[in-house]
């Protein structure tokens, strides 16, 4: 096991000390730690781990897809035996609960298992006589080294939408995940690195953007799939695209959620508050704004605050935690900085979880779950991604300016519709420009055979994480055509 204060870079199946001095300190968020330093990361450990997934790629790709997987069937195995280990690492340095931590895992757990049918998922396909005695083919081939750049939020899960595929359609791997958050993936990697997986498949590189740079800029890298904020997604796909680079970027959201009047109340609620404060909603698809309609301002109001109150916020390892805290000081600052910023505009402070304290925890990053009624369309708050437990509450006096109000966001990566009507959810899922859609569910999480999407400001490129999407983007078309007449043939 690496200890917990060192961070390692793995390179052509060997751990290693990162060049580069100490660049982020990594903090357990719930108490304020320091429980590592992540190293700035240099273009000369970006080219090491580079150098070694090119070397192991000829013999990588020459391996049947059939017995690429058999990896990955010791890999998910691996990692159901030390899952709660993995829960508890990414709980000490995300912040999430523990029941956070188990379902962001389980979650990256399915994509291993999806990425087992690759035999399947790969295939091409073929016609006999596109014109007398030509027959056409088209096959699926990987398209070299690949690398992952990932955010702190999700540390485990964010890295298996890409890694599986990636690895399983031939392709080797270099992975650069978030600064922030360096430890619990590298108790992943130590799992792949058990599994016998050839050296140089998989590699993992520490660092922030002096890493990202070196993989953008690296002319052996052929893929760029990149999760992480909206203004950083923008430049990493133009930049990758530059340099002649295939990549999908999702980036952030700013998801609404449309109650109207005839929505189960107490459904609802359970379920908005679960979308707005799980993971303290450091979440891509975190409920952020509640559009009411009509009659359900009033009973949504009150119903949302009540429960949003009674949330038990404290270390995500502690008995019967609802809600742990933010990543870093910085980001506690800057949440209740747009609080105040959300009632100096107009809103109504509803609940105010500034200043919130927990006993024993006196230096973690807490907020407690907020609720701003009535914050005005003028408001910065109205296209801000918070990125934090705070829900604001808007009214609209019909369902089409609902929509219209989740139309004009520069977002689009998820929204909801509560109701009991299904033409009105027909109407929604139909005209809503966000990429996940939820009817009467709160995270509208795609599972892992499905892609997950994302729309507008939300994401940058063709094709999406996960599932179809991942073997697409992961892979090459090559298309054959072939002639072999009779008389060309000896005689057997
Ligand atoms: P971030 O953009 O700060 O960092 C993401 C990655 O980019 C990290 O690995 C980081 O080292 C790197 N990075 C940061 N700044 C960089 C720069 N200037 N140049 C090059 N690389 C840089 O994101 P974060 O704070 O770690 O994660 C939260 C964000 O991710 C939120 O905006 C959230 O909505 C988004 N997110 C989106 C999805 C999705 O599926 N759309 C999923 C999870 C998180």
């Amino acid at each position: 096991m690496i200890a917990i204060d060192e961070v390692r870079d793995y390179v052509g199946g060997a751990w290693r000390r990162p060049s580069s001095a100490r660049g982020t300190d990594v903090l357990n968020p719930a108490t304020g730690e320091v429980i590592g330093q992540s190293p700035e990361g240099t273009p000369e450990d970006v080219a090491a781990a580079v150098n070694a997934a090119s070397a192991a790629f000829p013999d990588w790709r020459a391996l049947p897809p059939a017995e690429r997987i058999q990896y990955l069937f010791r890999f998910k195995q691996l990692l159901e035996e030390h899952f709660e280990d993995i829960a508890r690492s990414i709980t000490i340095e995300n912040g999430k609960t523990l029941g956070e931590a188990r379902g962001e895992l389980r979650r990256g757990v399915e994509n291993v298992e999806v990425a087992c049918g690759i035999p399947i998922l790969m295939q091409g396909y073929t016609l006999e006589d596109v014109a007398r005695g030509i027959d056409e083919s088209m096959f699926r081939q990987p398209l070299g080294v690949v690398a992952a750049i990932t955010p702190f939020n999700f540390p485990a899960m964010i890295p298996l939408w890409f890694l599986p595929y990636a690895i399983a359609c031939g392709n080797t791997f270099v992975l650069k995940p978030s600064e922030r958050v360096p430890f619990s993936i590298a108790r992943v990697v130590e799992l792949i690195e058990q599994t016998g997986l050839p050296r140089g498949v998989v590699n993992l590189v520490n660092g922030g953007k002096p890493a990202v740079d070196a993989l953008l800029d690296h002319p052996a890298v052929q893929a760029i799939s990149f999760v992480g904020s909206s203004p950083v997604a923008r430049y990493i796909y133009a930049r990758a695209a530059a340099n002649g680079k295939r990549v999908q970027c999702q980036g952030g959201a700013k998801n609404h959620v449309v109650v109207l009047p005839d929505a189960d109340r107490e459904t609802t609620t359970q379920i908005v508050a679960d979308s707005a404060y799980g993971c303290a909603g450091q979440r891509c698809l975190a409920v952020s704004v509640a559009v009411t309609v009509g009659d359900a301002r009033d009973w949504f109001r009150k119903s949302i605050t009540d429960l949003a109150a009674s949330l038990k916020v404290g270390d995500g390892l502690g008995n019967g935690v609802q809600m742990g805290p933010l990543i870093t000081p910085a980001s506690k600052q800057r949440v209740e900085g747009l609080i105040a910023k959300g009632s100096a505009e107009g809103a109504t402070a509803a609940l105010d979880g500034r200043g919130a304290k927990i006993t024993g925890h006196e230096r973690g990053n807490f907020v407690g779950p907020t609720v701003l009624d009535g914050v005005p369309a003028s408001s910065e708050l109205t296209e801000t991604e918070i990125f934090g437990p705070v829900l604001s509450v808007i009214h609209a006096s019909s369902e089409e300016q609902a929509i219209d109000i989740i139309t004009r966001s520069s977002y689009g990566n998820a929204s909801s519709i509560f109701t009991g009507s299904g033409a009105a959810a027909r109407r929604f899922r139909n005209q809503i420009p966000t990429g996940n859609v939820g009817v009467n569910i709160g995270v509208a999480a795609p599972m892992a055979y499905f892609p997950f999407s994302g729309w507008k400001g939300s994401f940058f490129g063709v094709l999406h994480a996960q599932g179809r999407d991942a073997v697409e983007f992961y892979t090459d078309k090559k298309v054959v055509i072939e002639r072999w007449p009779k008389e060309w043939s000896r005689k057997f």
